[in-house]
Formats: C-alpha cells, sequence, structure tokens
C-alpha cells in the first residue's frame, strides 16, 4: 500500500476553532457589527471571566501578548533599571526579554533535577548572597505543571520582593487547589495560538491579587493614560483587541473540556510508557498538572525525535538552548542540572484535538525506537 499516513503533530489550535466554529464565527461577527474595535464590552467581560476562573476578585487586564504581560507586570510593581531579577533559563526567551525590557538584569538559577522547575533552594542561596539588587522572582509554571509556589511567597515574604508567575503554559494549574495566577502579586497569561486557552492571534493578560499594580498595568497598557489623553506615567501601547477577546471568552468556556482530554491522554502516556526508554514526568503531590507538554527525556533525544518523525509522529523540543547559552543573553553560568534538561526533553505530541488511537500510535512508535 502506498498511501500517506497522517502526521501526529504536537499542537492543533484549528481543532479548538473547529470544536466551537459556529460560536467563534458569531462571535467575530458580532464584534465586526458593534463597530467598537479595541477597548470595548468583549475585552471588560473576559477580564472578569478570567478573573473568576482563576479564582481572583479583581478584573484582569488585558494586553497585547504574553511577553508584554511578563513587562508590564513587572513595572508594574516597581521593577527597573539597576534592578535584578530571578528566573530559570529553561524557559522561551520570551520571559528574560521582558525582564530586560523593563531595564532589568535576569538572574538565572537553578532548577530542580525531578521537576525541571525553579529550584527554591537555588532561589535562596541567590537571594542571601550580599550586595544583591534582586527585587523580583518570575516563576515559570512551565509544561503545565506549577512551581513549588509555598516555598517562593514565603522566600519573597521573607526577602519582601514580589513574585509575577510566568502563567503562559498553565492555564487551570493549580496547587493544593490554588490555581497558578493566584500565588505571586501579578502573573502573566499568554493566549498565543497554541497555549491551553489560545486566541487565534496574539493575546496575553496580566492578573492578580495586586489591586493597585493592576490598576497600573491598565495605565501603561494604553500610553499611561489616567484618563483618556491625560498621561499619568510613560506607557506604551499593549491592547488586546474585541475581536481576540471575544473568541477568548469562548476558548474559556472549553478549557476545562480540553484540560481533561490533554490529562486523558497524558495518562494513557504514562500508563503505557512506563518502564520504557525514556523517562516519564512525574505529578508532584497536591498538583494539578494541565499538561500543555508532555515531556519525556532521554540522553539519546535527537535519535528518538529523528524515529518519531519517521513514523509520522512530530515532537518538540522546549528548549533546546538554556537562554544563559543563547547569544543575545550569554552569561559565564555553571546551571549543570538546567543544561542536562535542555538536552535531553522531548515533547510528544499533546493536544486536545487528539484521540487515544494517536496516543497509542506515539507510544508504539516510541517503543519502537525503545
Ligand atoms: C508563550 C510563552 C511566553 C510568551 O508569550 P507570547 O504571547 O508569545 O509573548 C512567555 N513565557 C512562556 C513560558 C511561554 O510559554
Amino acid at each position: 500500500m502506498n498511501h500517506v499516513t497522517r502526521k501526529i503533530v504536537p499542537a492543533d489550535p484549528r481543532a479548538s476553532y473547529l470544536a466551537a466554529k459556529s460560536e467563534i464565527l458569531a462571535a467575530v461577527t458580532r464584534v465586526l457589527e458593534s463597530g467598537t474595535y479595541i477597548h470595548g464590552a468583549e475585552l471588560a467581560a473576559f477580564e472578569q471571566e478570567l478573573a473568576h476562573f482563576i479564582g481572583l476578585p479583581a478584573a484582569a487586564v488585558g494586553v497585547a501578548n504574553g511577553t508584554d504581560a511578563i513587562e508590564l507586570a513587572l513595572r508594574a510593581l516597581g521593577i527597573g533599571l539597576g534592578d535584578e531579577v530571578i528566573t530559570v533559563a529553561n524557559t522561551v526567551t520570551a520571559t528574560v526579554s521582558a525582564i530586560c525590557a523593563t531595564g532589568a538584569r535576569p538572574v538565572f538559577v537553578e532548577i530542580d533535577e525531578s521537576t525541571m522547575l525553579m529550584s527554591p533552594e537555588s532561589v535562596s542561596a541567590a537571594l542571601s548572597r550580599p550586595g544583591h539588587k534582586i527585587k523580583a522572582i518570575v516563576p515559570v509554571h512551565l509544561y503545565g505543571h506549577m512551581c513549588d509556589m509555598p516555598a517562593l511567597t514565603t522566600l519573597a515574604a521573607r526577602h519582601s520582593v514580589v513574585i509575577v508567575e510566568d502563567c503562559a503554559q498553565a492555564h487551570g494549574s493549580q496547587l493544593n487547589g490554588k490555581t497558578a495566577g493566584a500565588w505571586g502579586d501579578l502573573a502573566a497569561f499568554s493566549f498565543y495560538p497554541t497555549k491551553n486557552i489560545g486566541a487565534f492571534g496574539d493575546a496575553g493578560a496580566v492578573a492578580g491579587r495586586s489591586v493597585d499594580a493592576l490598576a497600573r498595568v491598565r495605565r501603561i497598557r494604553q500610553y499611561g493614560w489616567r484618563e483618556r489623553y491625560i498621561s499619568e506615567e510613560q506607557g506604551r501601547n499593549s491592547r488586546l483587541d474585541e475581536i481576540q477577546a471575544a473568541i477568548l471568552r469562548i476558548r474559556l468556556t472549553q478549557i476545562e473540556k480540553e484540560n481533561q482530554t490533554r490529562a486523558e491522554i497524558a495518562a494513557y502516556y504514562r500508563a503505557n510508557l512506563a518502564g520504557s526508554a525514556v523517562r516519564i514526568p512525574g505529578i508532584a503531590a497536591g498538583h494539578k498538572h494541565t499538561w500543555h507538554q508532555f515531556v519525556v527525556r532521554t540522553p539519546r533525544r535527537d535519535e528518538l525525535k529523528r524515529h518519531l518523525e519517521t513514523k509520522g509522529v512530530i515532537a518538540g523540543v522546549l528548549y533546546p538552548v538554556p537562554v544563559h547559552m543563547q547569544p543575545a543573553y550569554r552569561a559565564e553560568l555553571d546551571l549543570p542540572v538546567t543544561e542536562a534538561a535542555c538536552n535531553s526533553v522531548l515533547s510528544l505530541p499533546l493536544h486536545a484535538g487528539m484521540h487515544l488511537d494517536d496516543a497509542a500510535t506515539v507510544v508504539a512508535a516510541v517503543k519502537a525506537w525503545a
């Protein structure tokens, strides 16, 4: 037989569109007919609904993308030139470019070997270094699993530094029943199309407990305006438009079901890849994992990736090079756990448009390699 086999892809935002097609088309039409395309009723409603989803009383603030969300959150909390901000190096460079955009300097700390997330011990060590200028911590809830927020919030309080959670990959993730974004002073969300709650374009938001800082984000995102044409401070243009906001309101109604589908596929992978040649991801006690990525580890990662491609299974590498080893952010640092993670991680296809028979194909392909 000479038929073309369907590829199993890492993400499929179009499946989420098709799952709610008539609703989404109606929402886009509604906005187009309304005549209001920026900062209208759709955004205001989405900002309330997102806060409700996270379990926060104050409305979130929509911004243009996730990178801006991190930058504006830090700026609103007073972070700027001369300050230092702790984060990790096994993240998308966006986390770091946002820190640098405030004028602050990133301080990379080591990750925990088992979770690949920010290590509270390394944060504690950085905060104990004499003469440091650390004012904030940006924990990245990578792959859908939250960082150790009880430990990090305790450290932040002890050292009087603020926390901006990077929630781009953790929409609906929880620890001890408390949702990602409700732990820090502020939290940054990206709704890039492949995120668990994805727009069909760029979008982001800042949420959080600090009501004053949220009000400041609201000013900074539109020229620093206190009221129309009167700038209270120097701001930017980082707006979330009405069409994306209307779409995101629908995406919010899909997220619980989509996260459930992701969890089912992850459970299938975990059950069927246990004891195989790859190391499978764990779930720490008290955590609800939302499986933005299903990341296996093997020192022969590149070989496995190529093998899977021959079987029509497209795996991703998040992230191949730690940020401190990239030309734009190069720093002489010794982060062996981070480097080992970047050299061994491989994301198996996992998205809400996938079926268990796709997952079975992936499992068979991994086992055929082993
Ligand atoms: C996607 C992502 C971002 C950046 O979001 P954009 O909307 O692309 O600007 C930041 N941090 C993490 C961890 C991400 O996954």
